[in-house]
């Protein structure tokens, strides 16, 4: 069974729409298994986002997660990290797949409503960066 990290980013909580994510998750029969809201700091969005430190885009992408509340979710299924990729859609939402999420509601390729892992690997670092073992219902 895999697992991958999501999160909700800040654009898409002041928009409103975390219902409307979780909604296509419980559509998709993708079992959310851990959930909370936090307000990045700066250094928590830089070492989250550490595999990017040299993108031109990293100061800006740093700003906009630490400027105000998410929610970060671990989501468990059978290929659930290429599945939530799909459900996401591209990192630019013009370019993003009809009926995907950020195809639906973002406005912006830097404030793209969502975050998903891309790898085994990612998800194993991004859901440890944000949870223990004690906060992931088993
Ligand atoms: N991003 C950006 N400009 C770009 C590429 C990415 O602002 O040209 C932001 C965007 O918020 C994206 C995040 O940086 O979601 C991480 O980029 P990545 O390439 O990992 O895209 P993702 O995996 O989120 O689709
Ligand atoms: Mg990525």
């Amino acid at each position: 069974m895999e697992r991958t990290l999501s999160i909700i980013k800040p654009d898409g909580v002041k928009r409103g729409v975390i219902g409307d994510v979780v909604k296509r998750f419980e559509d998709s029969h993708i079992d959310i298994v851990a959930m909370k809201m936090l307000y990045m700091t700066k250094k928590q969005a830089q070492g989250f986002y550490a595999v990017h430190e040299e993108r031109p885009f990293f100061d800006s992408l740093t700003d906009f997660m630490s400027s105000g509340p998410a929610v970060v979710m671990v989501l468990e299924g059978e290929g659930v990290i290429a599945r939530y990729r799909k459900l996401m859609g591209a990192t630019n939402f013009e370019e993003a797949d009809e009926g995907t999420i950020r195809r639906d509601f973002a406005t912006d390729i830097e404030k793209n409503v969502v975050h998903g892992s891309d790898s085994p690997e990612s998800a194993d670092f991004e859901i440890n960066y944000f949870f223990n073992s004690f906060e992931i219902v088993a």
